[in-house]
């Protein structure tokens, strides 16, 4: 299968330092939520692994994050598209969990979603944390410079990292 994995906050999404703990606060990066919906199109199945401890500091419940992620569904459909699963983390950095990225556990739930190898799957993300979990599991890091991207640029990334403006370029190398 022609699989992808996405960061959400970000890559499909603006990001928030302050976290994004509303409905009206998550606002869509439009080439990337066209980008998804090209992917779709084109065959490719799009999921997600998105950290989330705003969850568990309190700052939005479980209610709320799906009716973003039912959001994000809406505006993909709309342009004939369709995304895959969604995974979240809803950890804090102290939970000692297995999902919470750099882990690779959502990346590991995903594959076995799909009953599929991980090897040289891209994952595209916007932080380091990003690509280590990529790298933890065999997948192709790949970063984009929206979001963190322009600032995790300025650090020593993994080798065999891919570089992108956004989400919308790395699509277009994809169907290229
Ligand atoms: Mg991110
Ligand atoms: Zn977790």
């Amino acid at each position: 299968m022609n699989l992808i994995i996405l960061d959400r906050d970000g890559v499909i999404n603006q990001d928030s330092d302050a976290y994004i703990k509303t409905l009206d606060e998550w606002i869509p990066i439009p080439s990337s939520i066209a980008a998804i919906a090209r992917l779709s199109k084109a065959g490719w199945t799009v999921a997600v692994a998105t950290n989330q401890s705003g969850i568990a500091r309190g700052y939005y419940d479980l209610a709320t994050l799906e009716s973003m992620h039912a959001r994000l569904r809406e505006l993909v459909a709309e342009q004939g598209g369709e995304v895959g699963l969604i995974v979240h983390c809803p950890h804090g950095p102290d939970d000692g969990c297995d999902c919470r990225k750099p882990k690779p556990g959502m990346l590991k739930q995903i594959a076995a979603h799909y009953a599929t190898d991980l090897t040289g799957i891209w994952f595209v993300g916007d932080t380091s944390g990003d690509l280590q979990a990529a790298l933890a599991v065999d997948c192709q890091p790949v970063l984009v410079k929206t979001g963190k991207g322009e600032r995790t640029l300025a650090k020593p990334l993994p080798p065999g990292t891919l570089v992108f403006d956004d989400l919308a370029a790395v699509a277009d190398r994809l169907l290229s």
